[in-house]
């Protein structure tokens, strides 16, 4: 339900392609697929996926293979959940069989990360996994504050820096051996969120995963980056440093309850070839959801 409310707005913009292929017909089919190609653009798909979509549709209507507007609509729809599964498959977490499991989660500021780390130890703590939450984000003062508040509510053990402006790589390389030395079956770490554009944020995050990789062999497990789904395709540049320099193993989007701009879901996987692994949809400590492709393209093409 709060999925399918934070797209309205996306819902609102692909609208009008009902409309249109109510009246379509052959004769009318290039005027039809410019104004559905706008549509896409409108609601964020981007115009690489959006070409490939129109072209695509347009090919199968000449050939003859199509021949009714809702079967536009629903080869549209099928292709939109093509997209998502084909080349981004694996939505559930691995956490190897190692113990502790070592999940990252990166990102800019204030895109989510602290939340959705604070509602995925709620699952994981809920599915009976011994989680320990380590505040890595070392540079934002209020970070491992809100955290420890995460911790509380979750009933997880948390560790924290035991000095202003310790390492990231210090905090992750105590919380990763308490980890192995207590039994814990995962290790929640934070990141500091400073611009994708920083460099040296971008090496700290890359000697936090060196620093996890000595302790407990094949560790990080995930790397799950938090995408703002209200940022539409501004999310790709994000996505693409961030994958680069530290391998992004998953992404999160968070915010899909309030205005979010649904296409950009698309680009981002059909880009990077990560899968979607959750999504947030509100501020709750129950709102992450695992993502599901079928419920998200019925959310955006009722
Ligand atoms: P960080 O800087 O990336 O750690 O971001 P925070 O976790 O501090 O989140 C920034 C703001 O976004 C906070 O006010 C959160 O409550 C809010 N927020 C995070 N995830 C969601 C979500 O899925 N839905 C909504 N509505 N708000 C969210």
């Amino acid at each position: 339900e709060k999925l399918f409310s934070g797209f309205s707005k996306t819902r609102d913009n692909l609208a009008v392609i009902d409309e249109l292929l109510l009246y379509w017909n052959l004769s009318d089919t290039d005027r039809v697929l410019d104004e559905l190609e706008e549509a896409l653009l409108v609601a964020d798909f981007g115009p690489k996926i959006t070409i490939k979509i129109v072209e695509s549709l347009r090919e199968d209507i000449y050939a003859g293979k199509i021949k009714s507007g809702s079967e536009i609509k629903s080869v549209l729809k099928r292709s939109i959940l093509d997209l998502l599964t084909s080349k981004a498959l694996k939505t559930e977490l691995s956490l190897g069989f190692r113990k502790p499991a070592v999940i990252m989660i990166v990102g800019v500021n204030g895109g989510g990360k602290t939340t959705s780390l604070g509602k995925l130890a709620n699952r994981l703590k809920r599915g009976g996994a011994k989680t320990l939450l380590a505040a890595g984000d070392t540079f934002r003062a209020a970070a491992s504050d809100q955290l420890e508040i995460w911790a509380e509510r979750t009933g997880c053990e948390i560790v924290v820096a035991e000095k202003e402006k310790a390492k990231a790589s210090s905090v992750l390389l105590q919380a990763v051996k308490k980890g192995k030395e207590e039994g814990f079956d995962i290790v929640l770490c934070d990141t500091s969120g400073r611009l994708h554009t920083n460099y040296s944020l971008m090496e700290e995050l890359v000697a936090c995963k060196k620093t996890v990789s000595k302790v407990v062999n094949g560790a990080p497990n995930e790397i799950l980056l938090v995408l703002d789904g209200t940022t539409g395709l501004n999310m790709l540049p994000q996505a693409r440093e961030f994958n680069e320099v530290v391998g992004v193993t998953g992404l999160i989007l968070t915010k899909l309850d309030g205005s979010a701009r649904g296409g950009c879901v698309v680009s981002v996987v059909d880009e990077l070839g990560i899968p979607v692994k959750f999504v947030g949809v509100g501020e709750g400590v129950d709102d992450l959801q695992p993502f599901n492709a079928e419920e998200f393209v019925d959310a955006i093409f009722p």
